[in-house]
C-alpha cells in the first residue's frame, strides 16, 4: 500500500501518525525495494570485499570494531593502516601489544585494541568462529559486532542494531521513543533471512546516506512507501533526541621533558587515558589550583619547571580534558616518541612544542 505525505499535496499542517506494525504481507516488497536500492547505491568500502555472506571474517571484525567510534571516511584510513600492519589474525595474535596500540593511534578507546589483541590470541589457538555465539564468546565482542560478523562473513540470520538502524526503524514505524529491545525486535522482524548480510548493510547505508539525522532525503528513499515518519511530514523529528549525559570537565597539567622527538613518557594509570604512554600528567584535584598540581608533579619527577608551553583540549564521550603543558629540566631518561602509542591529547601537547620551535625560528 502506498501513501503520499500530506505536505506534498497541500499546505496543511503535518499531522502526527501513531506507530504502526508493518504487516507481514508488506515484507517481501519492502525487502526487495531496499535491497534493489542497496545493489545500486550501496557504499563501496574496503572491508566489503568477497562474496555476500562469505566475507573474510577477520576484515569484517576489524572494520566493525574500528567503526564503532569513528566516521567511515577516517575509519577507511585506519582500516588500511591496521590491515597493512596485521594482515591476518595470526599476525595480530603474535604482535606485541605496544605495536597494536601504536597502529590503533587516533582511533580512541584503546580498550578495543587490547580486546582485539586478546581475541586474536584466542582465535589463533582455537580457530575463527563461524557462528554468532562463537563470536560473542570472544573478549570485547558485543551483540552488535557478533551480529555483524555472523551475518556478513558467515551468512547467519542476525540483525544488527546500531545508531543508523535505530533511526531508520524508528522513522519507518513512527516510534518516537525506541528502546534497545524495541529496535532489536523490529530489526529481527525485518531482516531478510535469505540475505542477512546485505540486508544489514543496506539498512546501515540507508541511515548513513539517505535517512540522515537532520535532513532525511525521503524523496530518494526506497522505504518511503511504508514510512510513517515520512507520512507525518516531519521525518526528522523521529526518534526524539536522547537525553545526553553531562560532560565532565577535567583539568590537568603535563610536563614535556625533552622535545617532540625524545621525551619522558610514562604509562598512565587510572581513568585519564589509562594504559597508554604519555607525557607525565597530574589531574588538578577538586579544590586544588593548577599550580598545586604542577608542583606535585614536578616534585614526583624531581624536575624544575621552566615555563608554560600552552594549553590543549580533548573531547571524549563523557569528558572534556583541558591540559596545560609546561616545559622542564632534569628528571628521568628521555625515550623516543615515534615508537610509542600516544593518545591524540599527547600529540596535541607535543604539537605545542613544535609550534613554539617554528615561531622561534620564523623570519622576523
Ligand atoms: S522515507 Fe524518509 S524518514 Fe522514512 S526511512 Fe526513508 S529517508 Fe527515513
Amino acid at each position: 500500500m502506498f501513501w503520499l505525505p500530506e505536505d506534498t499535496v497541500g499546505p496543511r499542517r503535518p499531522r502526527y501518525t501513531p506507530p504502526v506494525t508493518l504487516s507481514p504481507t508488506d515484507l517481501p516488497a519492502l525487502r526487495s525495494a531496499l535491497l534493489t536500492w542497496f545493489g545500486r547505491a550501496g557504499r563501496a568500502l574496503p572491508w566489503r570485499t568477497g562474496p555476500e555472506g562469505r566475507r573474510d571474517p577477520y576484515r569484517v571484525w576489524v572494520s566493525e570494531v574500528l567503526l564503532q567510534q569513528t566516521q567511515v571516511a577516517r575509519g577507511r584510513v585506519y582500516f588500511e593502516r591496521f590491515l597493512d600492519a596485521f594482515p591476518t589474525v595470526q599476525v595480530l595474535a603474535e604482535a606485541p601489544i605496544e605495536a597494536v596500540l601504536k597502529a590503533w593511534e587516533g582511533c580512541g578507546y584503546y580498550a578495543r585494541a587490547r580486546n582485539l589483541h586478546r581475541a586474536a590470541g584466542v582465535m589463533a589457538r582455537e580457530g575463527i568462529p563461524t557462528t554468532y555465539d562463537g563470536w560473542r564468546a570472544l573478549p570485547g565482542v558485543g551483540p552488535y559486532t557478533a551480529a555483524a560478523v555472523a551475518s556478513l562473513a558467515c551468512g547467519e540470520a542476525r540483525a544488527v542494531n546500531d545508531g543508523n538502524v535505530r533511526r531508520v526503524l524508528a522513522r519507518l514505524h513512527g516510534e518516537r521513543q525506541p528502546t534497545e529491545a524495541w529496535v532489536q525486535a523490529r530489526a529481527d522482524e525485518l531482516l531478510d533471512p535469505a540475505r542477512p548480510g546485505a540486508w544489514n548493510e543496506a539498512v546501515m547505508d540507508l541511515g548513513a546516506t539517505v535517512c540522515t539525522p537532520k535532513a532525511p532525503r525521503c524523496g530518494e528513499c526506497a522505504l518511503a512507501a511504508w514510512c510513517v515518519a515520512f507520512r507525518s511530514g516531519e521525518p526528522a523529528t523521529f526518534p526524539a533526541p536522547k537525553v545526553r549525559a553531562a560532560v565532565r570537565e577535567v583539568r590537568a597539567v603535563a610536563l614535556l621533558l625533552g622535545d617532540a622527538r625524545e621525551a619522558v613518557l610514562e604509562r598512565r594509570e587510572g581513568t585519564l587515558l589509562g594504559g597508554l604512554m604519555g607525557l607525565p600528567t597530574g589531574v588538578v584535584a577538586e579544590g586544588e589550583s593548577e599550580r598545586d598540581a604542577l608542583t606535585r608533579l614536578a616534585a614526583r619527577l624531581g624536575v624544575t619547571v621552566t615555563g608554560e608551553l600552552g594549553t590543549v583540549t580533548h573531547g571524549m564521550t563523557h569528558r572534556r580534558i583541558t591540559l596545560t603543558v609546561y616545559g622542564g629540566q632534569g628528571g628521568p631518561a628521555r625515550t623516543p616518541v615515534a615508537g610509542a602509542a600516544l593518545s591524540r591529547l599527547d600529540h596535541k601537547a607535543l604539537g605545542l612544542w613544535e609550534r613554539r620551535q617554528a615561531s622561534l625560528f620564523a623570519p622576523a
